[in-house]
C-alpha cells in the first residue's frame, strides 16, 4: 500500500493545518528577515559547544527554572484558560536531543539537549516552550490530528484498495484477509504521524507563550534568544540524537526573527499578555 502512504503524506498536512490555527496573533516574519538570519547563521562556523555538567547539576536547574516558570505563570494561564495552572517538569538523564510536553502538564527535558545550553536563561526557553504547548492546548490539537490522520489513512487505502479489485473476479477472502490488514496498517500509520507533528502554527505559538512566561519570571530575553541559534546549529551540525528533536521541533530562522519580534511586542505592550487574535 505504498501508494495510499504518498497520497496520505500529501494530503495530510492540509488536513492538521485545518484543525491547528493559533489562538493568538503571531509575529509576522518576512523572507528577508530570515535570509538574514539563516546567513548569519551559515557563517558561523564554530562547533557547538557540550557543557560537561552532571546530572545532579541540571536536575537541580530543571527543578528551579520550572518552579520560576510557574510561579508567574497565572495570567498567562488565566488568558489561556489552562486550569489547574500547573506544570510537572521531569528531567531526563538519558543522551536523547529532545524536550517534550506530553500527558496533561507533563514536560519532560533530556540531558542530551541540557548539554548544549549555556545558562537558565536557555533552559528556561526550552522548558517555557513545552509550557507554551500545555498553554495552548497543542496535545489535544494534536490527538484530533492523529485521528484525522487514522481515518484519512483508512478511506485512501479503502478506496485504492476497491479500486484496484473492482473488475477483479478472482478477488478471494484470503486477498481480502491481506487488504483488511494493510487498511489497519495504514490507519496506526496515519495516527502516528498525526500525534508526532505539531505545526508550524503551534511552534510559533508555543515559542510566543514562552517569551510571555519567561518575561513574567523576569528572565533576558535576549539571552534566552540563543536556544534559536542552538537548535539551528544542531541542526547544521551532525549532532547525535538529534532525529527524535527535530520530528516534534523544526528549527528555523524563522523563530529567531519572530522571537525578536516578540521581544519588541512585550516592551511596547502594557497589559504584558499575548494578543488574541480577535483582539486589535
Ligand atoms: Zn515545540
Amino acid at each position: 500500500m505504498r501508494l495510499a502512504r504518498i497520497i496520505f503524506m500529501l494530503i495530510m498536512p492540509f488536513f492538521m493545518t485545518a484543525c491547528a490555527g493559533s489562538a493568538y496573533q503571531l509575529p509576522k516574519v518576512d523572507h528577508a528577515e530570515m535570509m538574514l538570519v539563516e546567513n548569519e547563521i551559515k557563517a558561523d562556523e564554530k562547533p557547538l559547544k557540550v557543557y560537561k555538567r552532571s546530572s545532579a547539576h541540571y536536575k537541580n536547574r530543571v527543578a528551579k527554572i520550572a518552579k520560576r516558570l510557574q510561579k508567574s505563570a497565572k495570567s498567562l494561564c488565566d488568558i489561556s484558560e489552562y486550569n489547574p495552572c500547573n506544570f510537572e517538569v521531569n528531567y531526563s538523564n538519558e543522551d536523547t536531543v529532545n524536550a517534550y510536553a506530553h500527558e496533561n502538564n507533563k514536560i519532560t527535558v533530556f540531558k542530551g539537549f541540557l548539554q548544549y545550553l549555556k545558562n537558565d536563561e536557555e533552559m528556561a526557553a526550552l522548558i517555557g516552550h513545552e509550557m507554551g504547548h500545555h498553554l495552548a492546548n497543542h496535545n489535544e490539537e494534536q490527538l484530533q490530528n492523529a485521528q484525522t490522520g487514522a481515518a484519512v489513512s483508512g478511506i485512501v487505502t479503502a478506496l485504492l484498495i476497491g479500486a484496484a479489485n473492482a473488475n477483479n473476479p478472482y478477488y478471494n477472502s484470503y486477498q481480502q484477509q491481506q487488504d483488511q490488514q494493510a487498511l489497519e496498517d495504514m490507519m496506526v500509520a496515519g495516527f502516528e504521524l498525526g500525534k508526532m507533528s505539531y505545526s508550524k502554527e503551534q511552534e510559533k505559538e508555543a515559542d510566543l507563550l514562552a517569551a510571555y512566561l519567561l518575561r513574567h519570571a523576569r528572565y533576558d530575553l535576549k539571552k534566552a534568544q540563543n536556544l534559536m541559534y542552538v537548535m539551528s546549529k544542531i541542526d547544521a551540525d551532525e549532532v547525535p540524537g538529534k532525529a527524535a528533536l527535530l520530528s516534534s521541533h523544526p528549527p528555523s530562522s524563522a523563530r529567531v526573527v519572530a522571537w525578536e519580534k516578540t521581544i519588541d511586542e512585550i516592551k511596547s505592550n502594557e497589559t504584558k499578555l499575548p494578543y488574541l487574535k480577535n483582539q486589535n
